[in-house]
């Protein structure tokens, strides 16, 4: 606050018709001669301030005119509702105070390629979208702790260094820790695992690191996972726990961010279909689905629409292209169409590669083989068949990590499930029970080959009072992208780090 009288653009609705001074940067702006409408952000929202001639000096209003876009500043002004406004109110300027004039931001508002946006995501984090992706991201971390603080469990963090792996080995980032080879923890469970020991019921919530060594959308190499982790619970309680607590999100989203997740054009009538119970299929049933006929007849469907969207997108490209060849348009009227065009080319690119891809996940569908894990393009086609989460249960042990307990009435089973976001986002969560039997974990980890002398305190575990217990690790970024229908997770996360770059 630059003095006590400034009032943040979020608290207009209780300032109606009166005087506010707003500090913030300028989002936007046009002027028709005798009038100015400039769009100020202040963190909290979007304000329309209308500036008319005459009624502020004369240089204030040449000023204004010429002021570029993410130029610091303070207006003051009446509040009027005004519901064609963005946010429904606006400012009737009675005065402002320019603080830092900003020149050629090179973010405009026509649009830009992704790399060009990551590679000033210092300055792309104040658009519009990140703004209201940030803003839903701070929801659902602060749901996820509130949920888990309100149900009894306790807070552990675990460390970020650690000695073994936790998950495959491939993806563990190795560090120099004094000499010694150490590496960056790809999850907190094997010393949540020792915590729940003492506490019963814990969580814990960081940074986590994978060197994924593949370019996906789901995938980052630094990503946030919470993970509880319970003493005495068995599958179905899990299960139970982690449809709660994503129903809780959503919910928490769903109220707080409503307008963020409009502006973003998510997919609000299906959040609000998410409740209790979530869909559940073991491994086995969704290997049948996957290789029968109806997933046969819904792959071919979808390509069948992938093409008339093509077909309409195409049209819709060249008639604009029609449009702006004709000339006579004013610049507004050229950027528009450029900023629709743009949006258009990436949505066609998106439908071509669908197409492209079409026939190679049928084929992968179709032909899996029981006893492999279940790939991307399958966790899609499943989660695209449901309207609501699935929980995918029962895996091949082999599939699966050191862990997960085997199921005592199937061995080639392990306890455990994925849970699959629905509309073909695809694994936000994994989780299982875990081995509690001395014996058959280190036969686990040597069947892995991995080395039991680096497990030697968490196989202590299973000496000094073992127990059924479980928990499970859910990705955040994962979750936003699935809430907000964005596509790739990199969006989700202020400065994302991904295997080919990092931009800052
Ligand atoms: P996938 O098979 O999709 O790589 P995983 O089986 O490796 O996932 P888990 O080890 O079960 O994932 O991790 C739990 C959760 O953490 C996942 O469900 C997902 O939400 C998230 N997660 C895992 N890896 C990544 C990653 N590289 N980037 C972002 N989130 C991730
Ligand atoms: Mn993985």
């Amino acid at each position: 606050m630059l003095n006590d009288a400034t009032t943040y653009i979020s608290q207009l609705k209780d300032n109606v018709g009166q005087e506010v001074t707003l500090a913030g940067w300028l989002y936007n702006s046009r002027s028709s001669g005798k009038i100015q409408f400039l769009i100020v952000r202040d963190g909290t929202g979007l304000c329309q301030c209308v500036v008319e001639k005459g009624k502020i000096p004369e240089e204030l209003f040449e000023q204004l005119k010429r002021l570029g876009q993410e130029s610091s500043l303070t207006v003051t002004g009446t509040v009027r509702e005004e519901a064609r406004s963005v946010g429904g109110y606006e400012l009737a300027v009675t005065n402002a105070q320019i603080i830092s004039a900003a020149e050629d931001y090179p973010i405009t508002p026509k649009s830009h390629g992704i790399d060009f946006l990551l590679k000033n995501r210092h300055l792309h984090l104040r658009s519009q979208r990140q703004w209201c992706i940030g803003k839903i991201r701070h929801t659902v971390i602060d749901a996820i702790r509130r949920f888990f603080n309100d149900n009894g469990f306790t807070l552990i963090d675990t460390p970020i260094f650690t000695a073994a792996a936790g998950e495959e080995e491939q993806t563990l980032f190795g560090v120099d820790y004094f000499g010694i080879p150490m590496y960056l923890t790809q999850t907190g469970q094997l010393h949540l695992e020792a915590a729940a020991m003492s506490f019963g019921r814990v969580y814990c919530f960081g940074p986590t690191f994978r060197a994924e060594k593949s370019k996906t959308r789901r995938h980052l190499t630094e990503f946030w996972m919470v993970e509880p982790e319970v003493a005495f619970i068995d599958l179905d309680g899990l299960l139970e726990l982690a449809e709660n607590f994503v129903t809780f999100i959503v919910t928490e989203v769903l109220q707080n961010n409503k307008d963020q997740l409009e502006t973003l054009g998510a997919d609000i009538a299906s959040l609000e279909k998410i409740k209790p119970p979530f869909y559940r299929l073991t491994y086995t049933e969704a290997v049948d689905i996957l290789t029968g006929e109806k997933t046969k007849n819904f792959v071919a469907r979808q390509l069948e629409d992938l093409k008339s969207q093509k077909q309409q997108l195409e049209t819709k490209i060249a008639e604009l292209e029609e449009q702006s060849a004709e000339g006579g348009l004013k610049q507004w009227q050229k950027d528009k169409i450029a900023a629709e065009l743009i949006g258009l080319s990436s949505t066609l690119a998106e439908v071509n590669t669908g197409i492209e891809n079409n026939p190679r996940h049928a084929k992968l569908a179709a032909e899996f083989q029981w006893g492999k894990d279940l790939g991307g393009s399958d966790e899609t086609i499943i989660s695209q068949m449901h309207d609501k989460p699935v929980f995918v249960t029962h895996y091949p042990r082999q599939a699966k990590a050191f862990y997960m307990k085997t199921d005592r009435d199937n061995e080639k089973v392990a306890l455990n499930f994925d849970l699959l976001a629905p509309a073909g986002f695809g694994e936000i969560i994994g989780g299982s029970v875990r081995e509690d039997d001395y014996d058959l974990l280190v036969a686990r980890i040597k069947e892995q080959g991995l080395n039991v002398e680096n497990y030697d305190w968490y196989l202590d575990l299973r000496k000094y009072g073992s127990v059924p217990h479980g928990g499970f690790g859910l990705g955040v970024e994962r979750t936003i992208a699935w809430l907000t229908g964005e596509k790739h997770i990199r969006q989700c996360i202020a400065f994302p780090r991904l295997m080919d770059k990092i931009y800052i």
